[in-house]
């Protein structure tokens, strides 16, 4: 089966770990700073907090962002369940706004009607969450301009597209933005196993998600109630968690760094050559906006259903049976039964709910050959023709 996805781990990555295991530090070392600096280096960011994973990175984004009960949280219905749990876990609730039928991407339209709807019931959201779907960013100055008008924070979960850009900058910079959160789950774009990190550019956010991310302990004696009572002494001044990374996942995290260049380069290598081998299909091809660098995490193809005499399960259990490992991204979320229970219900998000029924992700990843792509295009064709 050639996966959809699939890390690229190098003997450079192997050694890098080996080596941490043999050192003085196996958490809380030196190795962690370094993987922070590397990816706000590489993204333009001014501050960095390294997690186990970008779930928890959303976290404590939120409570970074004082998300607490009674507040809400909007994010997209396309993305993955954490996106919109993380409001949860702050005991907040969270409302959806509907994809542009084109970018698949939060429609900052729909975001500006819902919003003007919510101001006149006294509901407006305290963080929009933007998504930033495959790797292509979301429209974030127009999204920026909403915040302005409707004074609510961002959280950018890039967690598809580390690598990419947005008009002059990186995914990352935080130009749109109060925090940005990335994964390192192995489908992703570089990996750490598990791992995920929030950058920002806010000084006071960036150490409120330290804090957070280890319990809510400080060693600063500014921050404390009293003078310390030795060169021992810490003081917890709010809850937190244990979200902390490994070093041997920080080890890997900055020998993944070194070759995101080469990484996000084959990725758009191959999208150019499926947007070439598939153009003449009944699908809807990934679109990109003038102003986005895609990471190309994903390549979603959309069936044209009213020029096949085929299904979309149809054609997905097809090429699942030709040895091809294609995947959907994502349920609406809205439509799980968790979120069910809240109250949301078929035919709340259109444009995402018709996505659902035509979208297909076909294999992209880094080590993927052409022969293999040759492979997909192949069996795509002989499958919708
Ligand atoms: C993978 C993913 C996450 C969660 O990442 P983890 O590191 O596995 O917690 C969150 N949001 C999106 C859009 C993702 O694709």
């Amino acid at each position: 089966m050639i996966p959809y996805g699939k890390q690229d781990i190098s003997q450079a990555d192997i050694d890098a770990v080996t080596e941490v295991l043999g050192s003085d530090f196996l958490t809380q070392g030196p190795v962690i700073p370094r993987f922070e600096d590397a990816v706000k280096t590489s993204v333009g960011a001014g501050f960095s907090v390294a997690v186990n994973s970008a779930t928890s990175a959303l976290h404590i984004a939120c409570l970074a962002l004082d998300l607490g009960p009674g507040d809400r949280l909007w994010t997209s219905p396309i993305t993955f369940v954490a996106s919109a749990n993380c409001a949860l876990y702050c005991n907040a609730s969270v409302d959806f706004v509907d994809i542009d039928p084109t970018t698949y991407n939060l429609c900052p339209q729909a975001l500006e009607q819902k919003l003007i709807a919510a101001e006149l019931a006294g509901a407006l959201p305290k963080i929009v969450v933007p998504v930033h779907l495959a790797g292509q960013s979301c429209d974030m100055k127009a999204i920026k301009a909403l915040s302005d008008r409707f004074g609510f924070r961002i959280i950018e979960d890039a967690s598809h597209a580390i690598g990419a850009a947005y008009g002059d900058e990186k995914v990352g910079s935080c130009h749109y933005s109060d925090i940005t959160v990335f994964s390192f789950h192995p489908v992703k774009i570089i990996t750490t196993a598990e791992g995920g990190m929030a950058v920002t550019n806010d000084p006071v956010l960036a150490g409120k998600m330290e804090r957070l991310r280890s319990h809510g302990i400080t060693r600063d004696p500014h921050l404390m109630t009293h003078t310390p009572h030795g060169p021992w002494y810490y003081q917890q001044i709010e809850l937190g968690f244990n979200y902390r990374m490994t070093e041997m996942q920080a080890a890997l995290g900055c020998s993944q760094m070194t070759r995101l260049h080469e990484f996000i380069e084959r990725r758009q290598q191959l999208a150019a050559q499926y947007a070439e081998l598939l153009n003449d299909l009944p699908l809807m091809l990934p679109y990109q906006l003038e102003t986005t660098a895609s990471s190309w995490h994903l390549y979603i193809i959309r069936l044209q259903l009213s020029e096949l005499s085929k299904s979309h399960l149809d054609v997905f259990n097809e090429l699942r049976s030709a040895g091809i490992g294609v995947n959907l991204h994502y349920i609406p979320v809205h439509l799980q039964p968790y979120y069910r229970q809240m109250g949301f219900a078929d035919g709340d998000f259109p444009h995402a709910e018709q996505y659902y029924q035509e979208a297909i992700s076909i294999p992209l990843f880094h080590a993927m050959t052409d022969e293999q792509q040759l492979q997909v295009a192949t069996s795509l064709r002989r499958i919708l023709i």
